[in-house]
């Protein structure tokens, strides 16, 4: 994706699409905050952060559970725990760990990536059976199948329950780790009315981010057996994320699991609204929306992505451009359906500019 910092410095931005990581904490959310019971996190007195751990296993189904400061620790720990050094993580092309997160389970865990040439960020068990690697001395070790839920890259598309059994259940077979990056996964949950420990069941370890859609500044909660977060903490504390009174921002995200889960389906209803209407724009295609993102191709209408992000900030509007050639808009609690409406006016404007 490219980085548009610089613009929106420059510029007022009263409508942030670029990402649902753009979510600002509600004054209900700030006030939770400011009343927050702490203690020492790494010691495991902090209440706050307990209650956290505590309601993130019963929401996925898991033994225990771990706080961090982002997924991408999140990722960067699961690699750790599953696999030494050489062996190999299989997971989609598009993977958020392949390409957002500096390389840090080659770079850290050592681990090798397989990527999977699938659709909308979604491998067949075929497709990962070919990735399998046999015994031997001249192979690195298949060691982990990583599934992402929702898959950003892949337009906010839905990993489909019937995929993830087939396939982890033969990972399973084969004594290969089960990885959910479950950024949004909560997203998945609201659009398919699937529980998230259903989703959950079929993995060895799985996280979910409270700084996307769920609207909290900071954290991330990842979740396994007993001893996978014994082993996983050994790593927190090696990597320098063992905290002290994080109940301060763990309180944002025990208030985002309690108030903001439900509310998602407005996002995925304005996601919707916005595709619908960026369809009927001459030069536009836009792909099905599944939940909160919309990635459409301007390539029709004669100009770079980039081209039409910069036209569209100059109006007040961010959204992102990612290549090749797609634009992705995503909707979040700090986007009302009327911001969303003028947003699609932009849009339309940019488009005439062009004509
Ligand atoms: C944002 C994101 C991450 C990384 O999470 P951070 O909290 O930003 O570190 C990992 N995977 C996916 C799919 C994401 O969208």
């Amino acid at each position: 994706m490219v980085g548009t910092a610089e613009i929106q410095n420059k510029i007022h931005i009263h409508t942030n699409l670029f990402s649902d990581t753009a979510t600002m904490p509600t004054p209900g959310m700030r006030q939770f905050i400011a009343n927050a019971e702490v203690g020492d996190e790494q010691k495991g007195t902090d209440p706050t952060i307990n209650a956290l751990t505590k309601k993130v296993c019963s929401l996925l189904g898991k033994e225990d559970a771990i706080f961090l400061p982002s997924g991408t620790m999140c990722n960067l720990i699961a690699s750790l725990v599953h696999c030494s050094p050489g062996d190999e993580i299989i997971c989609d092309k598009t993977a958020h760990t392949l390409h957002y997160e500096a390389g840090g389970s080659g770079a850290i865990a050592g681990a090798t990536t397989y990527p999977l040439d699938g659709i909308n960020g979604v491998f067949t068990l075929e497709q990962f059976e070919t990735a399998i690697r046999p015994a031997s001395r001249y192979f690195s070790r298949s060691r982990v199948v990583l599934i992402e839920q929702t898959s950003n890259l892949g337009n906010g598309s839905i990993w489909p329950l019937k995929s993830i059994e087939e396939i982890c259940a033969r990972a399973a077979e084969l004594g290969i780790a089960r990885h959910m990056d479950g950024a949004r996964l909560m997203n998945a949950v609201v659009a398919t009315g699937i529980s998230a420990s259903t989703y959950a069941a079929h993995f060895d370890s799985v996280w979910i981010d409270f700084t996307k859609n769920l609207g909290a500044p900071v954290g991330a909660v990842l979740a396994g057996s007993k001893e996978f977060i014994k082993e996983a903490w050994n790593h927190k504390q090696r990597l320098g994320g063992a905290m002290r009174q994080a109940g301060i921002i763990g309180a944002a995200a025990l208030y985002a699991l309690d108030n903001n889960i439900e509310r998602l389906k407005e996002d995925h209803d304005n996601a919707k609204f916005l595709a619908t209407g960026l369809a009927e724009i001459k030069g536009i295609s836009v792909e099905p929306v599944e939940t909160n993102m919309v990635f459409f191709d301007v390539s029709g209408l004669g100009i770079t992505p980039q081209e039409f992000c910069q036209k569209l900030e100059t109006k007040g509007v961010q959204v992102g451009a990612i290549w090749p050639s797609w634009v992705r808009a995503v909707t979040h609690l700090s986007v009302s359906r009327a911001q969303i409406e003028e947003a699609l006016e932009m849009m339309q404007e940019v488009v005439n500019d062009y004509r």
